[in-house]
């Protein structure tokens, strides 16, 4: 990736409030508070007149709002027009509010990618950005007023990326709207992040959220994964005599492949795995397989699941400050993945369990959830509606507390004491599968192909 195109209303001057509706608000406020469709139409009378009936070109974003408001007013409320400077003004203090918290993430960002605006506006979004002390931020602004061309249609998208000299797959649009950001996005093959409320479904699996621009850093921080593929994977033996579980078949492609496929659809880049002695031909399968990958890989034949975590996540915690760790046979989707990253992050626990209501193993590790937490696990959770899926959300804060590798037999007694200790997220996931029998095979191969259609 390397460029960022920002849509301006709903996104850079609200957390994804279109303006209607800040304005809807503040006009309430004022005492104004006509019924919402007479105040629809006024509003979209003076949205869509404006360019006709002003000459826009250089002015402020106050000088614009005090246009746009004057029109409201002069046909909703004519006697009251003296109210038009203090509805600007909170609407303007609003705005600034907002930018004063992007600011800082855009200044930032522009020291890694090109940024650029793409929005449905007057033809004067050059001057209203300059007058707010924003314009500096972007290489290119392209305003549809200009353009001849609104969101969602294809040609305002290929005036912005045509001006950056970039591509649609190397550049990621920003917005609030799902009609005109993302579906105009989504139909170039752009990579997309919404701005909205995060209780919301995303509108495809493709999608990444954040609920503000302010906290787009978090929603675009590199994703570091470990791998533990050092099991025996004793119950598929009896199918599988001759091959290790990380490289069983699945559709024809060993499963290590279609573990790593999906991180990387989350968003994952660099890889640290662990084999045993026996998965020596592993390495090399997944360096043809993902030659744009990095990987780096550990050996070693583990005593127990809670050694081999134990490895992964100290080796992962000398370089990064937070990272998912997988197990080689827990097929999750990517947009799943993806969002148990980002409510990890940010529930701000030092480490997070993936939960799943979809339970088709003889072993579960159950897992009671109460509000976004694990509140049990194993023989002391009641409920036994949810269980782990073999993906987990730890930081480097988490791994200073680790006991050593003698101290448990198993993974599930280290997560055990995790959650007695309190604090540890439980985020829960639609379907989810896990591979440890022969049958599983079969749902796997039924699994990956719903995924790829
Ligand atoms: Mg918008």
């Amino acid at each position: 990736m390397d460029a960022i195109l920002f849509d301006f209303g709903g996104t850079l001057d609200s957390d994804a409030l279109p303006w209607i509706d800040r304005f809807d608000r503040l006009y309430a406020q004022a005492g104004l508070a006509p019924d919402r469709t007479r105040f629809d139409r006024a509003f979209y009378d003076s949205d869509d007149n404006l360019p006709a009936r002003f000459r826009l070109q250089g002015l402020s974003l106050q000088e614009t709002l005090t246009l746009q408001v004057r029109c409201v007013l002069n046909s909703l409320a004519p006697q009251r027009v003296e109210q038009t400077g203090p509805i600007v003004q909170a609407f303007l203090a609003e705005s600034r509010a907002s930018f004063r918290r992007v600011r800082p993430v855009l200044e930032r960002l522009s020291r890694r990618y090109r940024l650029g605006v793409v929005s449905n506006f007057y033809g004067n979004l050059d001057s209203v950005l300059a007058s707010e002390g924003l314009r500096d931020l972007f290489a290119v602004v392209i305003d549809s007023g200009v353009v001849g061309a609104t969101k969602p249609d294809p040609a305002i998208f290929q005036a912005a990326l045509q001006a950056l000299g970039t591509s649609p797959k190397n550049t990621l649009m920003v917005g609030d709207s799902l009609a005109r950001d993302m579906r105009g996005a989504e139909a170039l093959g752009m990579p997309h992040l919404w701005i909205a409320d995060l209780s919301k479904p995303a509108c495809c699996h493709q999608a990444l959220r954040a609920a503000s621009v302010a906290d787009l850093e978090k929603a675009l921080a590199p994703l570091r994964v470990g791998i533990i593929a050092a099991g025996e994977g004793s119950r598929l033996q009896s199918s599988h005599p001759e091959t290790i579980k990380p490289l069983i078949p699945i559709h024809g492609r060993p499963l290590c492949h279609w573990i790593v496929d999906s991180l990387r659809g989350a968003g994952a880049t660099d890889f640290t795995i662990l084999f045993n002695a026996k998965g020596r031909q592993a390495p090399d399968s997944l360096r043809t397989a993902f030659p744009d990958l990095r990987f780096s890989f550990l050996e070693r034949d583990t005593a127990s699941s809670w050694e081999s975590f134990r490895l992964v996540a100290s080796t992962l915690a000398q370089t990064e400050g937070d990272f998912l760790i997988s197990t080689v046979d827990a097929l999750v989707p990517p947009s799943a993945i993806r969002r148990f990253v980002q409510e990890a992050r940010r529930s701000g626990a030092s480490a997070a369990l993936a939960i799943t209501s979809f339970i088709d193993d003889e072993k579960p590790l159950w897992a009671d959830v109460s509000h976004g937490r694990v509140t049990a696990l194993g023989a002391q959770a009641r409920q036994k509606t949810h269980a782990t899926c073999g993906l987990y959300y730890m930081t480097a804060e988490a791994v200073q507390t680790f006991p050593s590798a003698e101290k448990y037999g198993s993974l599930r007694e280290y997560l055990s004491s995790l959650v007695c200790a309190g604090q540890t997220a439980g985020i829960v996931l639609a379907k989810t599968l896990d591979v440890d029998r022969p049958e599983d095979v079969r749902q796997a191969e039924a699994f990956v192909t719903a995924l790829r259609s």
